[in-house]
């Protein structure tokens, strides 16, 4: 700390600050008290202050009754419980609300992280890094065509988008105080976590990590809810869809102008072509598809402006226990 002190202003050096570790839980019954003993033993290693908050994102396991457990027994573990489900991004944007402390630590429920990893997160933080993210070693506890498809949604997301994601990172970090409140100013409905930590900029650090099998459970991202979650991305950091529509009507209103003509000169030529019928079939189904995807993209981004236009709040909290109790949701 004393060696970065001379190259950064004083308020970068945060060394009695608390610490809050964020974890959004969905169904995560069997992990609940093995995380929170990791965490523990993890956080108390720091000899620092923390706090541990747990968002319940609408479970339908006992895992609100075993944190309101926990919570009884630990004055420095919170809950927060939603009415219903949310989704993960979500719960995280509550939990970043809700936290308190110098910086926040976001970690997955199912102990794919190692908890372990923190005090070195923390040790870089005290250096200077705004945010500290573990990088995955592998991903071999992901099936093959999940790895393809996720490598093939970084490269398109990077060649349409401005913004560029660390492909090996995930929601396993650190943020600083000043991170987690330029966060919060970000009031999109549609969150694509990812995106938003390289929007707000910042410098970042990388912690590689050994990620692991789900210590118990299972993946609650299927293929159609990581599909809609790669065009959320896209559609929530880029409007290069809406303009590669019309360039796919641009090229093939072209190519109709280039066929047009073919067929005047060949019926000047050769007179007229009566079996014209597999052509003529087989250019208006290319035009109706390609006029309804083209209807099909600027449907994503209207739907987006009337998610956000209706203003509705993110999230609705149905329970707490533990901590403070903040005003009314
Ligand atoms: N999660 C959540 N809401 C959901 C789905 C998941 O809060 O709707 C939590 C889940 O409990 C876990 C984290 O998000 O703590 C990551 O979920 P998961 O392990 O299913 O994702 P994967 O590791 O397969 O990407
Ligand atoms: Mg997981």
């Amino acid at each position: 700390v004393t060696q970065n002190a001379s190259i950064l202003p004083p308020a970068t050096i945060p060394n009695t600050g608390m610490i809050c570790v964020l974890v959004p839980i969905h169904n995560e019954s069997g992990n609940l008290a093995v995380l929170h003993q990791r965490l523990t033993a993890a956080l108390q290693k720091t000899g620092r202050d923390y706090e541990i908050l747990l968002v319940d994102d609408g479970s339908r396991d006992d895992s609100w009754s075993i944190i309101k457990r926990l919570a009884a027994a630990d004055p420095r573990l919170r809950g927060l419980s939603f009415s219903r489900n949310f989704g993960k991004e979500i719960a995280i944007a509550a939990g970043l609300d809700m936290a308190r402390g110098d910086a926040v630590i976001m970690i997955d429920a199912d102990l794919q992280q190692p908890p372990e990893l923190i005090p070195d997160m923390i040790a870089a933080w005290e250096k200077g890094a705004m945010t500290v993210y573990g990088e995955r070693i592998d991903r071999h506890s992901d099936g093959p065509v999940r790895k393809v498809v996720t490598q093939q949604f970084y490269k398109i997301f990077g060649a349409i988008t401005d913004t560029n994601l660390e492909p090996k990172a995930g929601d396993f970090r650190l943020l600083d105080r000043r991170v987690v409140d330029a966060l919060r100013r970000l009031p999109e409905k549609a969150r694509f976590n990812k995106g938003l930590y390289a929007w707000v900029g910042f410098s970042s650090v990388a912690l590689p990590y050994d990620h692991v099998d789900r210590h118990a459970g299972h993946s609650q991202w299927g293929f159609m809810k990581l599909f809609r979650f790669a065009l959320d991305g896209i559609t929530a950091f880029s409007t290069t869809p809406l303009r590669l529509s019309t360039y796919a009507g641009l090229f093939i209103s072209f190519m109709a102008l280039v066929y047009a003509i073919y067929f005047i000169i060949r019926t000047l030529l050769v007179g007229p072509d009566i079996p014209g019928y597999p052509s003529l079939i087989v250019s208006i189904m290319f035009f109706s598809g390609i006029q309804l995807i083209c209807l099909g993209v600027a449907g994503e981004y209207i739907g987006r402006i009337y998610n956000e236009v209706k203003n509705r709040p993110l999230y609705i909290i149905g329970d707490q226990v533990g901590g403070t109790k903040p005003d009314a949701s």
